[in-house]
């Protein structure tokens, strides 16, 4: 037999890629904008057409690029901005894998023209779907602009996933709001289908806040100043009478780079403990500059998460920071609630229902099953999950009537419209779901992950967790290191919804366990945490956090689809619907396989 291995040809890798890079219009936007400031711009214009489905253009006066540059910019691992992976340390821009341009291009109609401010003309390329289709000069201002059109064209079944207009055009004026904080020195526009959404004039960090948050910010900020040898923090806390139920205006820079962190965010709401009641999110604004040696930017595709290697350090001096600044500006509970209710929220919990956490027995089950947990009855295991548990409104426990508001805005109408999916089993291990002229496998396994990981990880992120408490506990024996290893995570696991012990360091036993997984898949967990902490060593929290919701998912997730009951499959697809990442489970595996008519067609006709 001959060789069989071959390259895959590049067109194929970069669509690949995109299935990373490029997750939704808003993806587009961050790397276009991010490209336009580390190429030096001062005036960035980002303009919109059908939540950017139609187009996506940034145009900006930064260095441009030569003709040769330009070809260059849209190979795969190009890029200008670091030499060898010595570089990523001490990396300073924003994009640094070289893979945006090519992804982008690889999945749109991209139409780029550029020009450096030694040339009087600028060059262009045309790209459709990865493939050079016109380059020539033009006529143009020094810079660059990039129209990215009709994204996922050639993909009709991301196409197809992408959500209605407000929902994607919400996400595109986050990353526009992220990209224009942490660069007030520069001016920025925005238009979306011919209206100006904003115009934001060079500033300092407070004109910008106001710039993007509206006036009525302005009078609630207060600064926040605190710097060591290793650490700068500096920013805006708004005080609590501007706090909402809604999350939505927290905001942490590291070395300039918007990102999410489950542990600072909750030293920010620890410090605000003592002056902002229950379940309100304060909105802060803050940078933190460390040595980029510091923290690893490279554990999460979209960069949004990153890891220091002393949380501890940032933790304990992010919290006193904004100690400080809410004492030195005389930030008081008295003064902001007592008043009654002249704000825009409920003042003290006093008229509300107290926050009582959700406890359910389960009176199902039985001690003696445990041995052989398949033996259960059918309302038990996954099946029963997917039935109850699952259902978006049950999973988190409503604290009061604003629970409603609180929602995610990211409602998907095409599950709205749709309640009966026209769905099915096929061969006892897919999910064949028909959809106009696509039809859908879809992997339930796969599924119900992202359906667990998504659930897991709103309510850590919302602080609230359903658990359910055992009539009988299960105890699990541990060697005395394993004992000694897990301690250290008892607090993270509480946060899950976990109620466990350890005794006499050679046992850990559960009393509660969060409601979207069930006992019988206990031992496999802690089988899975200790190897996750032998292996990695030691963890912070957040990864941590993402380890153990990765195992969760997994270990709850059907395993027998071949049972998968009618409305069980309902419920699934309902819930899979409503994720923002329904094409690729938690750990990066495809999770639906399509195939569109027209492929049909092709096919037959070839
Ligand atoms: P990265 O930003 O990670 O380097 P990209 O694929 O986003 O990768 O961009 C590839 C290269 O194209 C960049 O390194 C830069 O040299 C060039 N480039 C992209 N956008 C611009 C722009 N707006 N102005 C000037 N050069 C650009
Ligand atoms: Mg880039």
């Amino acid at each position: 037999m001959g060789d069989i291995i071959q390259l895959l040809p590049d067109n194929v890798a970069n669509q690949i890629a995109a299935g990373e890079v490029v997750q939704r219009p808003s993806s587009v936007v961050k790397e276009l904008m991010e490209n336009a400031i580390d190429a030096g711009a001062s005036n960035v214009q980002l303009i919109v057409k059908d939540a950017g489905k139609t187009l996506i253009q940034v145009i900006d006066d930064g260095k441009g690029m030569s003709k040769n540059d330009l070809r260059m910019a849209f190979e795969r691992h190009a890029t200008s901005k670091i030499r060898s992976a010595q570089d990523l340390f001490a990396l300073s821009t924003m994009g640094f894998r070289g893979e945006a341009l090519a992804s982008i291009a690889a999945v749109a109609q991209v139409h780029c023209a550029s020009r450096t401010a030694d040339s009087d003309v600028a060059h262009f390329l045309r790209i459709d779907g990865g493939k050079l289709v016109e380059s020539g000069q033009e006529a143009k201002p020094v810079g660059t602009s990039m129209e990215v059109k009709n994204l996922f064209f050639n993909i009709p079944a991301r196409r197809q996933f992408l959500k209605s207009d407000q929902v994607e055009i919400n996400h595109i004026t986050d990353e526009f709001e992220r990209v224009a904080l942490a660069h007030p020195e520069l001016g920025f526009r925005f238009f979306h289908n011919q209206h100006e959404l904003f115009y934001l004039q060079a500033g300092n960090l407070r004109q910008r806040i106001v710039g993007v948050m509206g006036k009525k910010m302005d009078k609630h900020l207060v600064p926040v100043e605190e710097k060591t040898e290793h650490v700068a923090i500096r920013g805006f806390i708004a005080k609590p009478e501007a706090a909402r139920k809604k999350r939505g205006e927290q905001f942490f820079f590291v070395n300039n780079r918007f990102i999410k962190h489950h542990v600072l965010h909750h030293a920010v709401v620890k410090a605000f403990e003592d002056v902002l009641p229950n379940g309100y999110h304060p909105a802060y604004f803050l940078f933190i500059e460390v040595d980029p040696a510091s923290i690893d930017v490279n554990i999460h595709p979209t960069k949004t998460e990153i890891s220091f290697a002393d949380d501890k350090m940032i933790y304990a001096m992010l919290s006193s920071a904004i100690k400080h600044s809410l004492g030195k500006h005389n930030v008081a509970p008295s003064l902001d609630f007592e008043i009654g209710n002249t704000f825009s929220f409920p003042s003290m919990p006093k008229d509300r229902p107290v926050q009582i956490p959700k406890i359910q027995v389960d009176t199902h089950y039985n001690p003696f099953s445990q041995t052989t947990p398949e033996r259960r009855p059918a309302t038990q295991g996954w099946e029963k999950l997917m039935i109850d548990d699952l259902q978006p409104s049950k999973a988190t426990p409503t604290n009061n009537a604003f629970s409603n508001a609180e929602k995610e805005s990211d409602y998907n109408p095409f599950y709205q419209q749709q309640k009966n999916y026209k769905a099915r089993l096929f061969a006892g291990s897919y999910i064949l779901y028909e959809d106009g002229e696509i039809i859908y496998l879809i992997h339930p396994k796969r599924a119900h992950e992202r359906v667990i990981y998504d659930e897991l990880m709103r309510s850590i992120d919302k602080h609230t967790v359903a658990s359910q408490q055992l009539l009988f506990p299960v105890d699990l024996e541990l060697s005395p290191t394993d004992a000694e290893s897990l301690k250290e995570f008892l607090p993270a696991m509480t946060s899950l919804g976990f109620d466990a012990e350890i005794q006499n360091n050679q046992h850990i036993v559960f009393f509660g366990i969060p409601t979207s997984i069930t006992e019988s898949s206990l031992p496999g967990i802690v089988e899975d945490i200790l190897s996750d902490i032998k292996e990695i060593g030691s963890m912070d929290e957040t990864q941590f956090n993402r380890r153990l919701i990765l195992n969760l998912s997994r270990s709850a997730a059907v395993k027998r689809p071949e049972h998968l009951q009618d409305e069980a499959i309902q419920n699934l697809l309902t819930n899979l619907f409503q994720s923002n990442e329904p094409m690729i489970s938690p750990r990066g595996k495809s999770i639906v396989f399509s195939l569109t008519l027209q492929e049909l067609h092709n096919f037959f006709n070839s």
